[in-house]
């Protein structure tokens, strides 16, 4: 059965851009700052901070990337906080921490929620109506089908 996970007026948005993205999301932030102080925002250690201190923007900084900030940013979006994720990965650049952009990546998908991982996508989101308007989200149920695998693979013992 699929649940519904209400995504509010006022959306709960992270923000992580890799080291070789960082100026080009200060810049998107620089431009969409209207928009943005309307919502809440979250990131990474180093980019949240850059944003604060280029921007003027408030952010709930959490650690850096490498340091489990992506993985702070996951759990807070499986715990149904986090409802938006703006991801600039540097497509180039092997990362010591590549399994957690991985797992980021993939939880965001798992709990259904909108992500842009270019410029070009993020324009598209926060420019979509419903940025100002209340989106019942679909939560898919997982569980039931990762009960019923499990359920078969003890059947098999
Ligand atoms: P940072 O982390 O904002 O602390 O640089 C981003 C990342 O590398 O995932």
């Amino acid at each position: 059965m699929t649940e519904k996970i209400r995504i509010g007026k006022k959306k709960h948005i992270a923000l992580i851009a890799h080291d070789y993205r960082k100026k080009d999301l200060i810049e998107w932030v620089r431009y969409n700052k209207g928009t943005l102080s309307t919502h809440h925002l979250y990131g990474t250690g180093t980019t949240g901070s850059l944003i604060e201190d280029k921007i003027g923007l408030p952010v709930k900084t959490f650690k850096s990337g490498p340091l489990g900030g992506d993985q702070q940013i996951g759990a807070k979006i499986a715990d149904g906080v986090i409802d938006c994720l703006i991801f600039f990965w540097d497509p180039l650049s092997p990362h010591s921490h590549d399994v957690d952009v991985k797992a980021l990546l993939r939880i965001a998908t798992v709990y259904n929620i909108p992500v842009a991982t270019n410029r070009a996508t993020a324009d598209f989101l926060i420019s979509s109506p419903l940025m100002e308007e209340i989106y019942e989200r679909d939560l898919y149920d997982y569980q039931s089908r990762h009960r019923k695998e499990t359920l078969k693979a003890l059947e098999e013992v």
